[in-house]
């Protein structure tokens, strides 16, 4: 029986051989590329930017949803308006962490958990830290409100609020 391989056309080539005749072009691409947060989530964030919450209301279940999304997930139809909601809140549920977010220990623990936000459907509400808080102080149903980063500083990311406060004589 016949090699099957001595039959094939053309000119087998070496490795080195490869890299002397064929034309090759080397270089390091610089990838550029951008991610599209979506129409929802790209003006809540441009809304944080401005110092603003903002949600999103269905007109069927009569819920203000945030943060908000252009569909209703219990009713399954798009959701029919923006509307803006409190910088106040509820903590709704929290952890004291300390360690940090390189697992390293510290000595000053991190208070982080979800705020249920004032003008939202309850139980709508945000993954953030809370400051101005100890172990003792801090509890479940605590009000809190937004710490705002400086105007200038404000990027458009949910770290525009730099953490949830306690809520002291109404303000
Ligand atoms: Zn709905």
């Amino acid at each position: 029986m016949t090699d099957p391989r001595k039959a094939w056309p053309g000119v087998e080539l070496t490795a080195k051989e490869f890299h002397e005749t064929v034309t090759a072009v080397t270089y390091r691409p610089e990838a550029k590329f951008s991610w599209a947060a979506g129409e929802a989530m790209s003006r809540f964030l441009a809304e944080l930017k401005d110092g603003r919450l903002i949600a999103r209301t269905c007109r069927k279940c009569k819920r203000v949803l945030f943060p908000p999304r252009m569909f209703c997930e219990e009713c399954f139809r798009p959701t029919d308006a923006w509307t803006y909601v409190k910088d106040t809140g509820t903590i709704e549920t929290y952890s004291i962490s300390y360690i940090d977010l390189d697992a390293r220990r510290i000595p000053v623990p991190i208070y982080v958990g979800v705020v249920s936000v004032d003008g939202a459907s309850p139980k709508m509400g945000m993954m953030h830290y809370f400051g101005e808080v100890t172990e003792k102080t801090i509890r479940i149903g605590m009000r809190v409100r937004a710490v705002w980063r400086p105007a200038r500083e404000r990027v458009g990311s949910v770290l525009d609020i730099l953490y949830w406060r306690p809520v002291r004589g109404g303000r």
